[in-house]
């Protein structure tokens, strides 16, 4: 089979495209035959590589893995050859505290696929079953493969960590961003007023057309202006902030009292500072969040498999064309989700 490895980090000619042998299945794991993987910014940061992380190389990059199922060991039960499948993008150990809490994303051991262990640029993949989760068959692979890392991470923010109320007035960073688009959608469908950001006025245009109520040309507008304006100055009730250290202290300004804040990236940079003093007289709950647990994912998929949740995807790669795909993203020229088939 074709696969793409990682031998060490840096720019995109570090992806090397050979061959392998296809993996066997465990007796409790499924082969699956890959056939859409789509990309996150996890994986320019996996290729770039960051302090504080050790990731085993080589690796085979990609978490989002879609396919159908080929061959299975002799203890998986609940899949049979040709099945359409979609991947829950981490391994887990099942036992820790937090496993056994239903908590898949505070795993003592997670291991995000494409990241801490080989993930989906190649051809074929055995996994434990566990891990995976039937696609509805009037669904593409392409579009399925869209949700794994976006579609969980957006709605653990939303249902478990920022819960709003229809009416409410969410602010989301990066319109055009594969978890953007997510949180939008699903902030949206629960009837909020929605503020999102752009940096072009193609992007702008395809932000309104995913139902933002406001979109906020950052490179030219005041953000905190804008938003004040749009809400009485009020302000929002509830941020979700995915970038760091370029946004995070605006995230802040822009919360109205009683509101709350929901992290899960840094796109731009690890450390933030802001001023505490407005954040803790507008009694602001600032929250952690990460992924999601298999639950959120199964809850989420069943949304996708209904025809209630709609990735959009940017383009389409080949499996040899991965460095292009790479830069595609790295230069920000997405909107939507970029996907590599093999
Ligand atoms: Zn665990």
């Amino acid at each position: 089979m074709k696969v793409v490895r990682l031998y060490r980090h840096g720019g995109v000619e570090n992806l090397k495209l050979e061959e392998d042998r296809i993996p066997a299945p465990k007796e409790n794991e499924v082969l699956v035959r890959i056939r859409a993987c789509s990309m996150n910014r996890l994986d320019i940061w996996t290729r770039v590589g960051y302090p504080g992380v050790n990731i085993p190389l080589p690796i085979i990059l990609g978490s989002d893995i879609a396919g159908s199922v080929e061959d299975m060991g002799s203890e998986v039960r609940n899949f049979s050859k040709g099945d359409k499948v979609l991947l829950y993008p981490a391994l887990v150990c099942n036992r820790c505290e937090y496993c056994i809490a239903g908590e898949h994303s505070m795993c003592d051991d997670l291991r995000i696929l494409g990241h801490l262990v080989d993930g989906g640029y190649r051809e074929y993949i055995a996994v434990p079953e566990d891990i995976l989760y039937k696609i509805d068959s009037s669904r593409s692979f392409e579009e399925a493969s869209c949700l794994p890392v976006t579609g969980t991470t957006a709605w653990r923010a939303i249902f478990t960590k920022a819960s709003p109320k229809p009416g409410d007035v969410a602010f989301v960073w990066g319109a055009g961003s594969g978890t953007g688009i997510m949180l939008i959608q699903l902030l949206k469908n629960l009837g909020c007023k929605v503020i999102s950001t752009a940096g072009s006025e193609e992007k702008e245009k395809r932000a309104y057309s995913l139902g933002c109520d406001l979109v906020i040309n950052y490179k030219k507008e005041n953000v905190v202006t804008r938003v004040q304006e749009f809400t009485n100055g009020k302000g929002v009730d509830v941020v979700i902030d995915s970038v760091g250290s370029s946004t995070f202290e605006t995230s802040i300004k822009i919360c109205k009292k009683g509101g709350k804040l929901v992290f899960f990236g840094a796109t731009s940079g690890d450390l933030v500072s802001y001023g505490v003093r407005i954040a803790y007289r507008r009694q602001i709950t600032l929250l952690g969040s990460y992924l999601g647990s298999k639950s959120e994912f199964a809850r989420m998929l069943k949304l996708f498999n209904e025809g209630k949740l709609k990735p959009v995807i940017d383009s389409i790669f080949k499996l040899d064309e991965v460095q292009k795909a790479h830069q595609r993203m790295e230069q920000n020229l997405h909107f939507g989700k970029i996907v590599i088939i093999p």
